[in-house]
């Protein structure tokens, strides 16, 4: 007779609670390969951790992806308010700021996570670190139990059901790099195609520009094929070839997908996007009357931080000139042009070691939306970023992994329950 009911692998956001959602009703073992749990958790939100968005779902939806009625049965399980509720009472008061993202009052992470920790151990929850999972072994349609590495030795674990919760791809040195995917395939189910998400994307043949940039209020237009297909308004970054910060990660997902199918992609930042086009040039015209000697330079020093007066120039074929008096018509035309829609074409993207997210994973269609248990599998339940679900940045992404690990948690215990009846 197996030690534990339930065995869930992975001890990120969705595992914990998984675990111990999963303990109020089983003995539940929760195996974690890295030195103690929730690595990646502890670094969300720049180290403050946005926890998730107080969206009512008919906005919230919006912001997951690829189909957001799949996750719906588990957001309604475990909601935004539910989360909020459930982390108070844990010890983590929270606080909601601009753009409706909540947040510890604490802005640590490390509470979260901490309080997490507690949590699952007062729940009865027996947590095991350095135990990494190398294989599911099944039986037909069941896992029976899984092998597991600690401390360079190999043993078998068995359990009545599985959770994997495994996360994805990315910050692989937080410990998640993939395994669940790799298992889930060898069983027979569809993984959808994997690709970084909330990414940093590369600009080709820059002009020099600034190593390291933020420009605030300012507005992105993705281009796919020439055609304007999402846009972003707030905060990015520009670090030498490559452009972050959050409104150029909030338009990655789609960038990211039109690259991998041959798109043409740019990104049209508009520097000034609260003046309108004639009020930029009443008062550029207005400057250059001011003082015809001045150089070009020192007059879109006015409009620009420093370092983007040079790429700026460059970027409008001005080099050469010098004085604001011997500009033409056409030169303050480009002038304008790349005040308000400089383009700037997109060659790449970053890679999974700075991705927010993964996009891809196991297919919800081989899931029970209502249980997140595999068609596939019996005894086999799916939570966090190892599903094929994503969203935006906005606390999001942290209330996929909390509300599919509470579902999976919850499914995995009434399923044991469930069997147990039945075979007594
Ligand atoms: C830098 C950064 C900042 C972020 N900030 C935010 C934010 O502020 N808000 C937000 O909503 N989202 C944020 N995210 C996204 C969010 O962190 C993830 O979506 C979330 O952590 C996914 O949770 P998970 O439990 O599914 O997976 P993970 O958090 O990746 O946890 C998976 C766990 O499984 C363990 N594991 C993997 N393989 C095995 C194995 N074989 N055996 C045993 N254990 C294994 C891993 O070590 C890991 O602990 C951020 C992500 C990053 C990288």
């Amino acid at each position: 007779m197996p030690a534990f009911d339930v065995i869930v692998i992975g001890a990120g956001p969705a595992g914990l609670l998984a675990a111990g959602e999963a303990a109020r009703q089983c003995r539940v073992l929760l195996l974690e390969k890295m030195e103690k749990p929730a690595r990646k958790l502890r670094i969300t939100g720049k180290g403050r951790c946005n926890i998730t968005n107080t969206d009512e779902w008919s906005a919230f939806e919006a912001h997951i992806f690829p189909v957001a009625r799949l996750f719906r049965p588990a957001f309604m399980q475990f909601s935004n308010t539910a989360l909020v509720r459930f982390l108070e009472e844990a010890g983590v008061p929270t606080v909601e700021e601009r753009g409706r993202r909540v947040f510890p009052v604490s802005s640590r992470a490390q509470d979260v996570a901490d309080a997490l920790v507690r949590w699952v151990q007062r729940q009865g929850v027996a947590l095991r670190c350095h135990s990494e999972v190398t294989r599911l072994i099944t039986e037909g349609n069941t896992v029976t139990a899984v092998e597991v590495r600690h401390n360079g030795q190999v043993q078998t674990v068995a359990g009545h059901a599985f959770v994997v919760a495994t996360g994805g791809l990315s910050y692989p040195a937080t410990g998640s790099t993939g395994d669940g995917f790799r298992w889930a395939e060898d069983i027979g189910h569809t993984i959808t195609p994997l690709r970084p998400s909330l990414v940093a994307l590369t600009i080709a043949n820059p002009p020099a520009l600034p190593e390291s940039l933020t420009l605030r209020n300012v507005s992105l237009t993705l281009l796919i094929d020439g055609r304007p297909a999402d846009e972003a308004f707030g905060e990015m970054t520009f670090a030498g070839t490559t452009v972050d910060g959050p409104i150029v990660l909030r338009l990655s997902g789609r960038a990211v997908d039109a690259l991998r199918q041959g798109k043409r992609v740019a990104l049209r930042l508009n520097i000034k996007p609260a003046l309108s086009e004639q009020q930029i040039v009443r008062r550029l015209e207005r400057e250059m009357n001011e003082s015809a000697r001045q150089s070009i330079a020192a007059l879109l020093r006015r409009w620009l931080p420093a370092s983007l007066v040079m790429p700026c120039m460059a970027q409008a074929g001005l080099g050469s000139v010098k004085t604001v008096a011997r500009l033409t018509d056409a030169d303050l035309e480009r002038i304008i042009t790349v005040l308000t829609a400089w383009e700037l074409p997109v060659s790449g993207y970053g890679g999974y070691e700075r991705a927010i997210v993964t996009a891809g994973g196991v297919s919800m269609h081989d899931v029970y939306h209502k249980t997140l248990r595999s068609r596939i599998i019996e005894n086999l339940f799916f939570a966090g970023e190892t599903l094929d679900l994503n969203a935006d940045t906005g606390g999001y992404n942290l209330q996929i992994a909390f509300s599919t690990g509470y579902l999976a948690g919850k499914s995995a215990a009434s399923h044991i329950t469930h069997h147990t009846l039945r075979i007594t």
